[in-house]
């Protein structure tokens, strides 16, 4: 099915005339908004994977022991080579993008970033490289770093969550910083020349369309270059589960809601920019709710209806 809007496989197909499967990797970095005891972070956020939690202080200052860290580089070379081969066999493909997608990837002295970006990279030929992370780990020293892996047949892109442009919802979700920090955050990314993908959440018990429209505004304004939508999951041993449960404030959107939002949404994003997600998927075994979402492909078709009985495409209704 075509769809409505820029997909992610379009934009791929037409950088590199092929389809390009991506590689996850999970170098071990922990994030600095949560604590050490694993308490605090984002109210939504389970600790999944939570590997390093219990070493962010020496992530910090750069004292992990040479033999951990050793240790993290086979892990990286592990996952690689398994990313390798089940891309090779699932889709015969040969192109790959490397990506660090776990928790906060630039959460550590540049040095030891570098020594890890560095051995990723020498173990396969990348045509991307992607470091998920938050506005407040990206100073002009990382930024500097992230350039440097820039070639023409090589992007760099950085994935940087906001989830809200309306403060007051940070601070609600504990997100331990505000749009002005994200503002800040992808001006200095572009002017370092690396792309830049948003993360959106969509939460109607903390946020209105009208905030959603004004996220889309904000990336609009910044020319990012690519968005991750997600609808609401509350997911077990955390905050938002705790909320939803005992006080009864918290709810996710509705499939209709979800629909019609992201629809709307979509029709106010500039046409250039590559829509990579629109709906957030949670391993049944931590979701709580909502448990009962239509599959992905049964949802894209749902909102590509529902721009089509708008008359909308991607960006039409950009006043
Ligand atoms: S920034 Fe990411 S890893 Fe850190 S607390 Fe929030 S959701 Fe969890």
């Amino acid at each position: 099915m075509s769809y409505p809007w820029y997909t992610h496989s379009e934009y791929l197909k037409k950088r590199f005339g092929q389809s390009v499967y991506r590689i996850g990797v999970d170098a071990g970095f922990s994030c600095p908004n949560r604590n050490c005891d694993r308490s605090g972070g984002c109210i939504y956020c389970d600790g999944t994977g939570a590997v390093a939690v219990y070493q962010r202080e020496e992530e910090k200052s750069g004292e992990r022991s040479e033999k951990a860290f050793l240790e993290r580089l086979e892990s990286i070379e592990k996952q690689i080579e398994r990313g390798k081969r089940f891309i090779h066999y699932r889709y015969k493909a040969n192109l790959a993008s490397l990506y660090f997608q776990s928790w906060s990837n630039t959460f550590a002295p540049v040095d030891r970033l570098k020594k890890i970006y560095d051995h990723a990279l020498s173990l396969g030929d990348f045509c991307e490289l992607v470091v998920s992370t938050r506005p407040d780990l990206l100073d002009d020293e990382v930024c500097a770093l992230l350039e440097s892996y820039q070639t023409p047949d090589r992007d760099v892109w950085v994935e940087v969550g906001l989830q809200s442009a309306n403060d007051e919802t940070l601070r609600k979700i504990n997100r331990g910083h505000d749009r002005e920090c994200y503002i800040r955050s992808i001006e200095r990314l572009h002017r370092h020349g690396l792309k830049v993908c948003t993360h959106l959440l969509l939460m109607p018990c903390f946020d209105r369309r009208k905030t959603y429209l004004d996220a889309i505004e904000l990336l609009n304004a910044l020319k990012v270059e690519a968005v991750k939508i997600h609808n609401l999951h509350i997911t077990y041993h955390t905050e938002l589960e705790r909320a939803f449960l005992e006080d009864g404030c918290i709810s996710p959107s509705s499939i209709s809601r979800h629909v019609e939002d992201v629809a709307l949404m979509l029709s106010h994003l500039h046409s250039e920019c590559i829509v990579e997600r629109l709906l957030a998927e949670t391993t049944k075994a931590r979701l709580l709710c909502p448990r009962h979402f239509p599959d992905k492909r049964d949802i894209l078709e749902m909102i590509a209806k529902k721009m089509a009985q708008n008359g909308w495409v991607q960006g039409s209704e950009i006043k």
